[in-house]
């Protein structure tokens, strides 16, 4: 006999977009419970101590969280109080090229555009206007839409239609980012600087409707950030807020079947026999593949909502390799001898010396093939000393890679130390002490993401693919957009949702929107802002 528990709503995956929602219905007095198939809660809120090395930390993955103490869950969640501590540092990205110029992006704008100048004065007066133009843009309108459920697409432009600001986006997101980037800028290096930030956040550089991207980064006021003891400290927070509030996550568990009954979601079962009854929601935090055809058996849902969870697609350039070393001093690039402050840099990018690279990236994953190294990482225990023993570092370098490597994801395993000698190599390149102060390294390959967090199916970190209709309230798929389903009482409250992939929690706070206002709770009950 399966055993029966009770709750109000019962949640599928410990990811922090989960967390964050958890964390709210805990506010608002409802009991729940989260299943998470790891031995671990977080996700890609993951900090791992080498087995071989103890004190050596590694974010496995994610290490870069953009303007994560300006969120709004993050302060109505008191997250400071319960662990979390960020800090952004100053030289926030280096360029490095192989000739020993720097092309560098600071917190303080007025040194990223001497940075600029000194490669094109003409890109540099660029870069401020575009600033100066897309900071009303992103504070009154792309800000503001992120953290909130999405607007039907009709809906939306005729709001942009009714400003200036609003006509202004809508031209230039006509563009694709290439088009902006080579109508805008004229140096090559440059023009390969700002692109390679789009493409970290996986859009096509060639799709038209990502022309807006850019201009809205370079106005961005806050910069990539690291969590004080590791990305795993924030997972901690969440698990905290989520426990203060009575909510419970029950870890190793494998959900096997959401359960509907007359027409609604009722609870879950999970290979391990157990019942967890829902009484008022089951949230799923995994993708729409896992959650409508993999956790809902055949018939239940009408056909084409099945068909459109089935065609949901991945990102082909998200999946990424990783090499963490532990070091006995931090790297020492040869770029410092002329620019004193990369050795400073927070995120320091390699191999990257014209746009004209991003076409060989794209090919060479369309055909399933490594491309000539293009790399970007850090020094994490230069900023935060906790992630190495004393007087020690950890540091690592990220590649974008092709899941299926020659046609097939399990050549990675065979290929994982040879790449991660070649990446070796590379790196040795700029810091040419590199190998000398390696005391180990290990790699992660595109399939071991997937292995580790199924939800990002070929080892897309985004958790979906951001073209083709996939995003605002096309993500996941059309009729789905609003974190509802065809399903009374089912809900989708991870990055396959509105605003996307990445650190951001903004798919389960807009989810914490949606489905509080569903069940009739007051909003000053639950969002700090009321
Ligand atoms: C190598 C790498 C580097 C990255 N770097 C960055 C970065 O620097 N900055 C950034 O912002 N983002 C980064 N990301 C992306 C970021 O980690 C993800 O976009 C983010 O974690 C997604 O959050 P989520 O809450 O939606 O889901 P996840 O964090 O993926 O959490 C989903 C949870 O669901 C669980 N789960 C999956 N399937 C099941 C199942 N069947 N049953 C029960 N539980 C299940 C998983 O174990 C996991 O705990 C990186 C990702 C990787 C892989």
């Amino acid at each position: 006999m399966p055993s029966v528990q009770e709750y109000d709503g019962v949640l599928l995956g410990a990811g922090h977009n989960t967390l964050v929602l958890q964390a709210y219905l805990g506010r608002a007095g409802l009991k729940t419970l989260c299943l998470e198939r790891r031995s671990v809660a977080g996700g890609g809120l993951s900090t791992v101590e080498d087995r071989r090395r103890p004190g050596f930390l590694h974010n496995t993955h994610s290490f870069y969280h953009r303007a994560i103490n300006q969120m709004p869950w993050y302060k109505d969640l008191d997250l400071e109080r319960l662990g979390a501590r960020y800090i952004e540092p100053p030289l926030n990205v280096a360029l490095l090229l192989r000739n020993g110029d720097v092309l560098e992006w600071w917190t303080d704008f007025e040194r990223t555009i001497e940075s600029f100048a000194r490669f094109s004065t003409k890109d540099s007066k660029a870069l401020r206007r575009w600033r100066d133009e897309f900071l009303p843009i992103v504070e009154s309108i792309l800000g503001p839409e992120s953290m909130a459920p999405p607007l039907p697409v009709d809906e939306r432009m005729r709001r942009w239609e009714r400003s200036a600001e609003g006509r202004r986006l809508l031209a230039v997101s006509k563009l694709s980012p290439i088009e902006f980037v080579h109508s805008e800028f004229e140096n090559p290096v440059i023009r390969a600087g700002l692109l390679f930030f789009n493409g970290l956040r996986e859009v096509d550089l060639r799709a038209p409707g990502f022309g807006h991207h850019i201009p809205a980064l370079l106005a961005s006021r806050h910069k990539a950030q690291m969590c004080v003891g590791g990305s795993a400290e924030l997972a901690k927070a969440f698990v905290t807020a989520v426990e203060q509030t009575g909510g419970g996550i029950r870890l190793n568990t494998l959900p096997r079947q959401i359960v509907i009954e007359n027409g609604r979601a009722v609870g879950v079962e999970t290979t391990d026999g157990n019942y967890f009854r829902a009484s008022l929601f089951v949230a799923s935090g995994l993708n729409p593949i896992q959650t409508f055809v993999e956790l809902i058996r055949e018939g239940v849902l009408p056909a084409a909502w099945r068909e459109k969870a089935t065609a949901y697609r991945f990102n082909l350039l998200a999946p990424l390799f990783s090499l963490n070393v532990n070091l006995t001093e931090a790297p020492r690039y040869t770029a410092t001898d002329r620019c004193p402050n990369v050795s400073e840099a927070f995120m320091t990018i390699l191999g990257l010396e014209d746009s004209a690279q991003f076409n060989e990236i794209v090919s060479k994953h369309e055909s399933g093939e490594i491309s000539s190294t293009v790399m970007w990482g850090s020094c994490p225990s230069i900023f935060d000393p906790s992630q190495a023993p004393p007087g020690k570092h950890t540091a690592f370098m990220w590649e974008k890679l092709p899941y299926k490597l020659r046609g097939n994801p399990e050549n990675w395993d065979r290929e994982r130390e040879t790449h991660g000698q070649r990446m070796l190599d590379v790196w040795s390149q700029f810091a040419p002490g590199l190998r000398d102060s390696l005391l180990d390294y290990s790699v992660q390959t595109p399939l071991d993401t997937e292995r580790t967090l199924p939800n990002m199916r070929y080892g897309d970190l985004l958790v979906g693919s951001l073209s083709e209709g996939q995003t605002g309230a096309g993500r996941p798929f059309a009729g789905a957009g609003h974190y509802r389903s065809c399903v009374p009482n089912l809900y989708l409250c991870g990055s396959s949702s509105h605003p996307g992939g990445n650190i951001t929690g903004l798919p389960g706070y807009n989810c914490a929107q949606v489905l509080t206002g569903d069940l009739g709770i007051a909003r000053f009950r639950v969002f700090g802002e009321c």
